[in-house]
């Protein structure tokens, strides 16, 4: 069984619209787009996704990476790795490229391991057993009670730190962390800008967000402006951190932001990055002795999260949380403010409901 190449690769595209309009400082959108891949080899299936363009991103996994993958050992995940990375050079690697080699590559570990019928962290090197989350939403439309009754579940389940999105208005921000503030006492405070602001403008927030307990400052500008993020984070209050890093597309990405001193936290996303790029990224923030935190798709980070050095912790986004329960079974629970992955379930322990996407296919 174990010598058996890989026979199957099946990609599904899917929209699930939102349960009202989201905002954050510089995008809108009503509905979330996902990929999902399934590889068999030897009566056992791999699974992996990513929240992306999902037809485009579907064609070219179809097209590029199925002829790599189809005959390959499922162990041999660094080839096909290498070999999936040089398939798309010619398409620039960044952006759909990158999250259809994620899909992939998750899928192939996720395999791996449900043959050796083994749990993903075993596999990796397990170094904890549950993983710290914080609460993610407060999009910058909703209303006060809207935003407060989210703020409030997450206090119910004892979430220790939560994040809002804020804009560039300045005032209207500031009142927003207030009033979360307000709400969550005992909660770290933290608030992510989506790039919204220039340098200048974001240090001009930045004292007044720490006067209010704001501990977490994220792409206060974009996240490719690596000297303005480096120049930010030599001027806002020491306790303010810095954190940007979601839009990793692989190693070099995040040993650029990590050498050019623009982070206190590095941001890492599995969807984006794959597994192979998280687990890089988790090695080059403990050479720089900085912290890591996964961003967004709580369901597939859980399982790595528990397997990485400098973790900080893992983001409990509420649109990913919502879709992610209603698409996949898990053996995951989030229990006092933690999320603890089944120890029993090979791979990552996800299970597709098929069936219940069905009418989110495109
Ligand atoms: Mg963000």
């Amino acid at each position: 069984m174990f010598d058996a190449p890989i026979e199957t690769l099946r990609v599904d595209t899917y929209r699930i619209p939102t349960e009202r309009p989201e905002q954050d400082g510089t995008l809108r959108w009503d509905a979330t787009e996902m990929v999902v891949v399934r590889i068999g080899a030897g009566a056992r299936e791999g699974l992996g996704y990513s929240y992306t363009s999902a037809r485009p991103a579907a064609m070219l996994i179809e097209d590029k990476l199925a002829p790599i993958v189809q005959g390959s050992s499922p162990f041999n995940t660094g080839a096909i790795w290498a070999r999936m990375n040089d398939s798309v050079r010619n398409l620039g690697r960044p952006g759909l490229a990158m999250m259809a080699i994620a899909a992939v590559d998750q899928a192939l570990w996720d395999l791996k391991a449900r043959l050796l019928q083994l749990p993903l962290p075993r596999l990796w090197g397990q170094l904890r057993d549950s993983v710290p989350v914080y609460g993610s939403g407060g999009f910058i439309n909703q209303t006060d009670p809207e935003l407060i009754e989210q703020v409030r579940g997450w206090v119910e389940l004892e979430l220790s730190a939560i994040k809002i999105k804020i804009g560039n208005h300045r005032r209207e921000s500031l009142r927003r962390a207030e009033l979360v503030r307000d709400h969550a006492a005992n909660a770290t405070l933290m608030v992510d800008l989506n790039g919204a602001c220039g340098p200048r403008d974001a240090l001009g927030m930045a004292g007044e967000l720490a006067e209010l307990g704001v501990a977490w400052m994220e792409e206060p500008v974009s996240s490719d402006d690596l000297g303005g993020m480096a120049w930010l984070r030599d001027r806002v209050p020491g306790d303010l951190a810095l954190a940007a890093g979601e839009y990793g597309w692989g190693v070099d990405y995040f040993e650029r932001m990590l050498r050019s001193s623009a982070v206190d936290v590095l941001q890492a996303d599995a969807t984006r990055c794959g597994y192979t790029g998280f687990l890089q990224a988790a090695t080059l923030c403990e050479a720089a002795n900085v912290p890591i935190s996964a961003h967004c798709a709580p369901a597939v980070h859980a399982p790595i999260c528990t397997a990485v050095p400098q973790l900080l912790h893992l983001e409990h986004f509420h649109d990913h949380v919502r879709l992610e329960s209603m698409l996949f079974d898990s053996g995951t629970v989030l229990r006092r403010g933690e999320l603890w992955p089944d120890p029993q379930q090979p791979g990552h322990g996800l299970a597709f409901r098929d069936a219940d996407a069905e009418r989110f296919r495109l």
